[in-house]
């Protein structure tokens, strides 16, 4: 499955709900597809609030099922992360003026069995997470 969407913030929403009805496939409990709701959700409002901030661009979110896993991938071409280890820290966020916990990684790893994150200056995001 693949989707693309413009980085705006009604389809946080949108892209939340397309990954869940292609998750329902695999019959996951519903704590699982809250679990994989939250990851998404956290993943696509970053593409748009950070990977994009006032531009608009587009948001990728590709879906796979192998295995009983699912994979997805949530993926911009905004602006990048200049240190992704740092990014990744628990509270750490580069918008605190925004009122950003700078838990949105943290929360992605908790509910996902991998997040692997890969990005570069100018370029894009690419968060790849699976379950
Ligand atoms: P919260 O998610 O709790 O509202 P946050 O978005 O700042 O706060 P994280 O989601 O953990 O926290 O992201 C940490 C930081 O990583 C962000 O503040 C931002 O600097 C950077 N970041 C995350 N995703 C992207 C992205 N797609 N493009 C550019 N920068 C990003
Ligand atoms: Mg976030």
């Amino acid at each position: 499955m693949r989707l693309e969407c413009m980085s705006k913030s009604q389809n946080e929403a949108f892209a939340r709900i397309v990954v869940a009805s292609f998750a329902s496939q695999l019959d996951p409990t519903i704590e699982e597809l809250a679990d994989v709701k939250t990851a998404v959700s956290e993943a696509v409002t970053n593409a748009i609030i950070h990977g994009y901030e006032e531009e608009k661009g587009t948001v990728v979110i590709e879906c796979s099922i192998k295995d009983n896993e699912i994979e997805i991938i949530v993926e911009d071409h905004g602006k990048g992360i200049e240190d992704i280890e740092q990014a990744r820290l628990p509270l750490y966020t580069s918008k605190p003026e925004l009122e950003r916990s700078g838990m949105g990684f943290t929360v992605m790893e908790t509910f996902m069995d991998t997040v692997e994150v890969t990005s570069e200056q100018g370029v894009g995001t690419r968060v790849r997470m699976v379950k």
